[in-house]
């Protein structure tokens, strides 16, 4: 058979469209600058036998029964739920952050700091906590990582994180989240 599909780049997209199109037939190619699939949740073992998370770690995290089913076919995963810790005026405070930091930093009666539909990152932030906040644990850290001024980044982006008033402290909260242990079919 001819090869119908070339996909380039083996990360979770490449790699789940790749298999999806094969179970319905079609004959795949499949192409990476790297020298391995997976992309940047690729994993390897050091020969002290303790698996390093190539680029960076990684967990899986989803609230989709299809999604959660669909990847335990390929691998068992052990249940692991990541806190983190992040160093502010010399603590170590929750990440994202609790709402009883901020009512023991900014006082009970604390409110967010941009009131409207947010126009940029920087607004979005404003939205969920007090300026001093947003200064102590956001600002630093996205714009070092953007390397960008915060207001020129999306709105959208501060989806990720919120206030949580009801002391979980997990960094996500989806109803699956694990590190895969062994693979279960390589096929
Ligand atoms: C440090 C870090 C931690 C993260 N932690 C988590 C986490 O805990 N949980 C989570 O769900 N997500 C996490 N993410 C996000 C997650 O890594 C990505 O969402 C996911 O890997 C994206 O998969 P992808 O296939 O879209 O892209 P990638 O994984 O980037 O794969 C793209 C592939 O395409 C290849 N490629 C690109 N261009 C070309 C080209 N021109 N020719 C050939 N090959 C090419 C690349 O080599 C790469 O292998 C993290 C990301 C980082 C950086």
């Amino acid at each position: 058979m001819e090869t119908e599909y070339l996909i380039v780049g083996s990360g979770l997209t490449g790699a789940t469209i790749a298999r999806h199109l094969v179970e319905n037939g079609r004959d795949v190619l499949i192409l990476d600058r790297r020298p391995h699939m997976g992309g940047n949740v690729h994993d390897h073992w050091h020969p002290s036998g303790i698996r390093i998370h190539t680029y960076g770690p990684h967990y899986f995290r989803t609230s989709s029964e299809r999604i959660w089913s669909f990847v335990n076919r390929f691998a068992d995963f052990y249940r692991y739920e990541a806190e983190l810790l992040t160093m502010v005026d010399n603590s170590l405070e929750h990440w994202p952050v609790v709402e009883s930091y901020i009512e023991k930093a900014v006082g009970p009666d604390w409110e967010p700091a941009f009131t409207g539909t947010p126009s940029n990152f920087e607004e979005a932030s404003l939205s969920k906590m007090p300026e001093q906040i947003y200064r102590l644990f956001v600002k630093g850290y996205t714009e070092k990582q953007w390397g960008v001024p915060a207001e020129s980044l999306s709105a959208d982006l501060a989806g990720r994180f919120a206030v949580h008033g009801d002391g979980d402290k997990r960094l996500k909260r989806s109803k699956y989240q694990g590190i895969p242990r062994t693979a279960t079919q390589s096929s």
